[in-house]
Parts: C-alpha cells; structure tokens; sequence
C-alpha cells in the first residue's frame, strides 16, 4: 500500500534535504540493522559489521569521484570550520605563505584562522563586489613557495561556484567543497585536498569528509595534537577513534542512492534541470526578481534572488513560507531570498517554487 508522505518544499541551505529513499530505507532498519538485533547507532565502530558500513561508504565515494589510489578518504568530525584550522596547521609553518582566493564569508573564516599559524595572504578577492563573481582563473596569485592555494568551490551564502579551477602546478590546491561536492564531474587530480562537511550534499551533520593526496600526509607538521593530524585518521582509516557512526551509515546510504539514480553526470544534470527552472522565473521576469550573483558565477546548488521592492519582498517569503516552502530566506549578510537546490532536493520542489515566483509575479505586477 502506498502511503503518502508529508514531505516539505526543503530549500534549507544546511542541514538540508535527504532523499526520502534513504529516509524510508534507514527507517526500516532502523531497530535491527542487517540481522544484528541493534540499530548502527548501537554497534561497536571496532564491529565486523560496523567496519562494512564504513568501508562501503569510502568505496562508493572513491568510485562515485573517481579517487585514485593517490589519495585517501578520511571522515572527521568538527564540520567545514574545523578545516578552516586543520589545513594551515597540517601544511603552513610559522613564517610561511599560503594564498587565500576569496569568494564570500566562508573563504574570510579559512583566511581569519590560517592567520593564527602562518603567512595567508588574499591571493584575489570579489569582496569589492558584495562577492557577487568568482574571479578568472589567471587572477588568481600565487607564488611557487606558497604552502598551498584555498579556495571556496561553492559559495553558499552569495551563490556563486567555479565552472573550472585554476591550474596550480606544484602548488597544492586546497577546496572547500562543503556545499557542492558530488554536484557534478570533477577531476580529484587537480587538488591536493578537498574537504567538505556532510549535511548539504552528502547526508547528515556530524561527519566531515576530507580527499587528501598521500604525499601530502607525509610533508604535514608533525607538532600538532593527534586528532588534529591528518596522518592520525589516514594511519586508523578514520578508525582512531570513535567516529560518528550513524551519521556515516547514512553518508553511504546517500552515496549508493547517487549510484542508484545514475551516478554523478545524472546528479549534475538533474541539477542543472533543477537550477535552471529557477534561475528561468527570474530571466523571464523583466526585473520583478534579481539575481545577486553574475550570470557567469551563478551557483547551481544556491540560488541568490531579490524581488524588486522590499516590501514586496518581505511579501514574496511570507506567502511563500505559507504555501509550504522552507528555508528560502536568504543569508542575513546578503539578505534577499536564496534557493538551496542540493542534489536531494526534488525537481518537484523546484518546479513548485518557479510556478510560485512566477504567480506571484503576476499577482503583484
Ligand atoms: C556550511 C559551510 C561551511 C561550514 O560548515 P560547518 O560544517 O557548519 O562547519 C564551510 N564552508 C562552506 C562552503 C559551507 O557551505
């Protein structure tokens, strides 16, 4: 019998959506997990059947991204922001430089705490703009000596994302790809490491998910505490201590969902189905909405917007926010309306609030 579900319009910017698939399957077992009499949550993390959940999620990663055998994938705890700490204090030494390409609020919280162990200096910066572009790929400044290159793949609070990354030769390139990892195709090759907090693309809150180039390990500081070091969860396979057991159960079981549904290049093409039904409603709209990004830095994974008047703005969410939708006010320090569009949210939801932008359009023009 097919039960309908109370689902929401989940336009979160994070934690966001989850497939409801995943939801249902996790739900079924959740009490007696593969025979087990325990749900994962209740399993040793040193279980032989604890070890598979774990060690399928990192495979469906590695094949999902194409990771070669040059990297390894860690989980963490302490989300995208403990990174902002952990990278300059694993690669950057006291007097040395490290070049901070910035795009939006997150890349200004990794330069803030790289300057507490080294020499960051702002390699460019759209902030001139409110950070309404990514810059081009030869704006970008480094130098040969730099420790390493940071940037901000996707920036979720301005909505904007890079179509293509710089080449930084021997230069290691460090991504925060918190908010649009397994959005799309990308070559793992070019980075020397990848991080990115699960609860936007990838499953819940509470795991932190970091690609890192082996020989990196091998180069990092070695006078920093053991939870802190990289080498401490690649040596354990992120078995050193406890990790977040659950949170990485439902990691896999969102990562054999993308494999289910296609794969990564029919994730990137339902999402920019998905984005352009949005992005559509404010083209066609003859400047009713406005979008804050440039047409050439649009995000697919966060959709920045203004209606015209304030007024009518404050309108727009109210209204909006009674139909069903979730999560559409934008950001406090851009203000305006932003469309989380993450890879499980619907092309249902999207639709739903394109036909509703371009309703209340007519109503209000
Ligand atoms: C959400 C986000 C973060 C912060 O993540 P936490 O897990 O809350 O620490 C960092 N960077 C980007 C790009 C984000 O979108």
């Amino acid at each position: 019998m097919k039960q309908t579900v109370n689902r929401a319009y989940n336009f979160n910017a994070g934690p966001s959506a989850l497939p409801l698939e995943v939801l249902q399957k996790a739900q079924q077992e959740l009490v007696d997990f593969r025979g087990s009499g325990m749900s994962v949550m209740e399993l040793s993390h040193r279980s032989a059947t604890y070890e598979e959940v774990h060690n399928e999620a990192i495979a469906r990663l590695r094949e999902l991204l194409a990771i070669s055998e040059d990297y390894e994938v860690l989980f963490l705890q302490g989300g995208g922001s403990l990174q902002f700490s952990m990278v300059p204090m694993n690669f950057l030494q006291p007097e040395q430089k490290a070049a901070y390409v910035m795009t939006g609020s997150w890349s200004e919280k990794a330069l803030a705490e790289a300057k507490q162990f080294g020499q960051p200096y702002e390699a460019v910066s759209s902030k001139e703009s409110n950070y309404r572009y990514i810059p081009k790929l030869d704006e970008v400044r480094f130098d040969p000596s730099d420790a390493y290159v940071h940037l901000t793949s996707n920036n979720t609070i301005y909505g904007t994302q890079w179509k293509e990354f710089p080449n930084t030769g021997n230069v290691p390139l460090i991504a925060d790809m918190s908010s649009d990892i397994l959005s799309k195709r990308i070559d793992v090759n070019q980075f020397g490491l990848i991080y990115a907090g699960a609860q936007k693309n990838l499953g819940p809150s509470g795991v932190t998910v970091v690609i890192i180039r082996k020989d990196l390990l091998e180069k990092a500081n070695k006078n920093i505490p053991t939870m802190l070091k990289y080498s401490t969860y690649a040596k354990n396979n992120s078995l050193y201590n406890t990790p977040p057991t659950f949170a990485i159960y439902l990691l896999g079981e969102v990562l054999g969902w993308v494999k289910e549904i296609g794969g990564i290049d029919e994730i990137a093409r339902r999402n920019e189905e998905k984005a352009k039904l949005i992005y559509d409603a404010i083209d066609t709209s003859n400047g009713f909405y406005y979008g804050h990004a440039e047409a050439g830095s649009r995000s697919l994974m966060n959709i920045t917007f203004r209606v015209k008047d304030e007024e009518l703005e404050k309108q727009f969410l109210a209204e909006a926010k009674k139909e069903g939708f979730v999560g559409l006010n934008g950001h406090r320090s851009v203000g305006g309306c932003r469309a989380s569009t993450y890879n499980a949210v619907p092309y249902e939801a999207c639709k739903a609030l394109s036909q509703f932008m371009v309703e209340f359009q007519a109503k209000n023009s």
